[in-house]
């Protein structure tokens, strides 16, 4: 059972339910996360259980990346808009940083995000179960 997170911009939320509608039977049974509105919408499109973080915008994005940052996530599934400025930028760089500093799979845009859930489902993300996740410290 892996930990994948959702994400979408407002203009790729609709392919983002769709993408998830489509594969919906390789989601289930996984761990599944989202930012708070992405996570809405493909909730009221699905019989999945997704766990919602904050609005991207608010935070969201930086509550994900926080459990990047210690290898706790497995896949992430990132629609950006392109074309459309975001007030928060930064965070959404910091993201992709962190998942280009655990060697995280993102996709972020459609077509890669359909060969990563093909990879999934042929069972080719197992060497995720293998990675070392961070553990606090003992004090
Ligand atoms: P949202 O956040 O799912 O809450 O809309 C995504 C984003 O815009 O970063």
């Amino acid at each position: 059972m892996l930990d994948i997170a959702f994400i979408a911009h407002d203009r790729k939320k609709d392919e983002i339910v769709n993408f998830v509608i489509a594969y919906e039977h390789v989601f289930q049974g996984h761990n599944l996360f989202s930012t708070g509105t992405t996570g809405k919408r493909i909730m009221e499109a699905t019989k999945l259980k997704i766990h919602r973080f904050m609005s991207g915008p608010l935070g969201g994005d930086q509550q994900i990346g926080a459990l990047v940052a210690q290898n706790e996530m497995d896949l992430i599934i990132f629609l950006r808009d392109p074309l459309m400025a975001q007030p928060h930028e930064p965070d959404i760089i910091a993201l992709l940083r962190l998942c280009d500093v655990q060697g995280i799979p993102v996709a972020t845009n459609v077509a890669t995000a359909e060969m990563l859930v093909r990879a999934l489902d042929r069972g080719d993300f197992a060497w995720r179960e293998l990675v070392d996740k961070y553990k606090p410290e003992e004090v």
